[in-house]
């Protein structure tokens, strides 16, 4: 059988197809176009999405960003966090600061991903790149030598590799039968983009526990703040009101936060899942079809552009005949996936513990947070560099 490096070009419209034009897809296309590999994009949206969704950068994806080109005008347009801490209401229960981490970026980035994907869609262009859209793909089989994808017009697409990046409901898993477990947390999450006064800084993240569950405010650029928590029921679009009584119930006491105008709100669930594997032959995974979990920590974005620098690599490796780097991009970003999951799941878990045991996580924590060795290795995970 020829090898990828002699099966001739002609026979494929493309080396790689890449389906879904969000964050690591636009990632992909433009570490790939950067790298001299043929590519196409194809996205079923006619236009990106400019909802808000991820909030914050890390500063290891600043770091994988920074060949690519697009690090200075992400940090140009976000506004730099140099503290995290978790509370309980009024009370600092985990200061972390992240000014001493070994990075040129000792910040968490606060951008939204419309942002996020406008700078990523703007370099892949600049590279040569275009997003065809509004395309779906809606049918996919592969042999030794490549795959087939059937798009919505019921034209064929042949690629020598295609990859999912194509989201938490990803079309490429289930047609390639890749299993995608985990489960559901019971609750829904409220998010809104609001303008706050009152006790609210502009350089800080703040997660609160509390007994109604945990709460993120966190400073967006231009004054606005980006208030994330689980509620049993979340309204579909939720009010100045509503969000008030959350912050009353779960954020500060002694100077209260006051709500503005609300921009833009939204309500969501919070799987936790990871795909059995990232590869079945020549179909690929990554970011939200590959692993979803709690935004707490704020990992999902930032894992998912990780997984298309590793793999953009991973890919030209393959297509120069050296195949089995597709294995090592599985081997190498699974288990971080099956980490970010592991850590996620904790902070939400350590948020909503039932009352008789607050006391006691307080107090754990407050014990643990003393020593410079946990805040150390709690900035390490947060800001991503745990992962060089
Ligand atoms: C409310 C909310 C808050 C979040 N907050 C954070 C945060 O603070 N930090 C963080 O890191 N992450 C956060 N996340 C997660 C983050 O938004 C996702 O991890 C990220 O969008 C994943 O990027 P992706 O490119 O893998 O997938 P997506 O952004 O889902 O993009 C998938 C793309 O594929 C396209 N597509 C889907 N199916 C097809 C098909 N069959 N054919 C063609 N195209 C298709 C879609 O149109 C879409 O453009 C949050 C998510 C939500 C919902």
């Amino acid at each position: 059988m020829p090898t990828d490096s002699t099966t001739s070009s002609a026979t494929f419209d493309t080396d790689v197809l890449i389906v879904g034009a969000g964050p690591t897809g636009l990632t992909l296309g433009a570490a790939l176009a950067q790298r001299g590999v043929r590519a196409r994009m194809i996205d079923r949206q006619s236009a990106g999405d400019n909802t808000s969704r991820a909030a914050v950068v890390h500063a290891r994806t600043l770091e994988v960003l920074e060949p690519l080109g697009v690090t200075p005008a992400l940090v140009a347009r976000g506004l730099q966090a140099r503290r995290f801490t978790i509370r309980d209401r009024d009370r600092v229960l985990v200061p972390i600061g992240f000014g001493q981490l070994p990075t040129r970026y000792p910040y968490t980035l606060m951008v939204s991903q419309a942002v996020t994907e406008q700078v990523l869609l703007e370099r892949f262009m600049q590279l040569g790149g275009q997003v065809q859209r509004p395309c779906t793909l809606v049918g996919l089989a592969q042999d030794d030598a490549g795959a087939v994808a059937t798009l919505d017009d019921g034209s064929r697409l042949r690629a020598r590799y295609v990859v999912g990046c194509d989201g938490m409901h990803s079309a490429v898993r289930e047609l390639t039968g890749i299993r995608f477990e985990g489960g559901s947390y019971g609750e829904s999450f409220v998010l809104a983009d609001v303008h706050l006064s009152g006790s609210v800084p502009a350089d800080e993240v703040r997660l609160y526990f509390s007994p109604g569950g945990m709460m993120v405010v966190a400073p967006l650029p231009d004054g606005v703040h980006r208030i994330v928590a689980p509620v049993d029921d979340a309204p579909e679009q939720p009010s100045a009101a509503y969000l008030q009584r959350l912050l009353d119930a779960r954020g500060p006491q002694a100077e209260r936060a006051l709500v503005g105008d609300v921009l833009w709100g939204s309500r969501f669930r919070v799987h936790h899942r990871v795909a059995d594997t990232y590869r079945a032959g020549r179909v690929l995974l990554a970011g939200d079809a590959a692993h979803v979990h709690s935004p707490a920590g704020g990992q999902g974005m930032n894992a998912g552009i990780l997984d298309a620098v590793v793999l953009a690599e991973a890919l030209r490796r393959a297509l120069a005949g050296d195949p089995a780097a597709l294995d090592g991009y599985g081997a190498q970003r699974r288990p971080v996936a099956q980490q970010v999951v592991a850590f996620a799941d904790t902070l939400t878990r350590m948020a909503t513990v039932r009352p008789a045991l607050r006391a006691l996580r307080n107090a754990v924590l407050g014990t643990l947070a003393s020593l410079p060795p946990f805040r150390k290795r709690l900035a390490w995970r947060l800001s991503g560099l745990v992962y060089r």
